[in-house]
């Protein structure tokens, strides 16, 4: 087994406003938990995008983003049983957590009550030293936050599944979507897509709702069953209380109060877009319907390992654009424009020292 700490290099933003460039580092000597793997593809993610430009004002830099990791195994830990050699892997938004509280116990550590350690930006659990993403050519992570990417799941296209797909699927499960529950989807981004896709898997009936009619073609291809115009004041009127659940994937300051209507008795419109504030929501809606607004965060690893298994299963992939590594300044441009259809995945080939 290794002792000694693995070189490696990535693309990183040194300052606030930097462009990424590239950027040499190391990874820590294996622990006897450890899987160390080669990454091969990377989603690229809206809050990569945050994080590199310190939007959320908690940046440390350098910042090496990335957390939707697809890899390869190259070595393990002598503690190591779940994975070996060769295996194909992945790692999502989370590299550690404390293990023992209530939620980490639950399978949530997402939710776990000491802070999850995220896969960039957070200090490490031992030697708080900063943890860097993705955006890289290896990765060493602790096996209990290392996923198997399960046979017949084409890895140039599942890395997204580990970031946009669980944030969406976890709701789902959440609030026990399956066949007959009736499913709103507001924005057809980089979630809101996947959000389409899995709830179509599970057999719900699907809405995209969207503030003009022009992406009606695209909704339905990703398998919902009608778009919704929401600045359409008749259409909106008959669609009150017709919805179990709304998936808000908005990731920008926007008034839910046109949505509030359209959930039933009980119904929720859960957040998963948008961190901070919302414009004025009046409760008049929530009271007078009973129905709720909530947010959720991720999911936890064997959610994420289920959702995995389960898109195996149902042959659902994420729409991706491969793109070099040197293309991820471009690529955070026409994020930033919302000129993606509908993730970016980097193809980690192309990475070369
Ligand atoms: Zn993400
Ligand atoms: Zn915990």
């Amino acid at each position: 087994m290794a002792t000694f700490r693995y070189k490696t290099f990535g693309y990183a933003a040194q300052s606030v406003g930097a462009r990424l460039t590239p950027f040499s580092f190391e990874r820590r000597a294996l622990r006897p938990n450890d899987v160390a793997m080669e990454i091969l593809y990377c989603g690229v993610c809206h809050s990569d995008l945050h994080w590199a430009r310190n939007d959320w004002g908690w940046s440390a830099y350098p910042v090496v983003p990335g957390h939707e990791i697809i890899g390869r195994v190259i070595e393990v830990g002598s503690e190591v049983t779940r994975f070996k050699a060769d295996d194909h892997v992945a790692v999502g938004c989370m590299v550690d957590s404390c293990q023992h509280c209530d939620q980490c116990r639950k399978g949530e550590e997402q939710l776990c009550r000491e802070g999850n350690t995220l896969t960039y930006g957070s200090p490490d659990r031992i030697t708080q030293e900063m943890t860097q993403g993705g955006y890289s050519k290896h990765v060493v992570v602790r096996q209990e936050f290392v996923l198997r990417v399960p046979e017949g799941l084409d890895l140039a296209r599942a890395a997204p599944l580990l970031c946009a797909g669980i944030t969406t699927y976890s709701p789902l499960r959440t609030w026990g979507v399956g066949p007959g529950s009736r499913v709103g989807v507001i924005g057809l981004g980089g979630l809101g897509h996947m959000a389409v896709k899995l709830a179509s898997g599970l057999g719900a009936h699907v809405t995209v709702m969207s503030r003009t009619p022009d992406k009606e073609a695209d909704a339905l291809a990703l398998g919902a069953d009608r778009l919704l115009v929401s600045t359409d004041p008749d259409a909106m009127a008959q669609a009150a209380n017709s919805f179990d659940l709304i998936i808000d994937t908005v990731p920008t300051k926007h008034d839910i109060n046109p949505y509030m209507p359209l959930l039933d008795v009980d119904g929720t419109l859960v957040i998963v877009g948008q961190l901070g504030n919302l414009s004025e929501p009046s409760t008049v809606p929530l009271m007078l319907g009973r129905r709720r607004v909530a947010g959720s965060p991720i999911g936890g690893i064997a959610q994420t390992q289920e959702l995995l298994d389960f898109c195996a299963r149902q042959n659902i992939l994420p729409e991706c654009e491969t793109i070099r590594m040197d293309q991820i300044n471009e690529a955070f441009e026409r994020m930033e424009r919302a000129d993606v259809r509908y993730r970016f995945v980097i193809d980690m080939a192309s990475l070369t020292a």
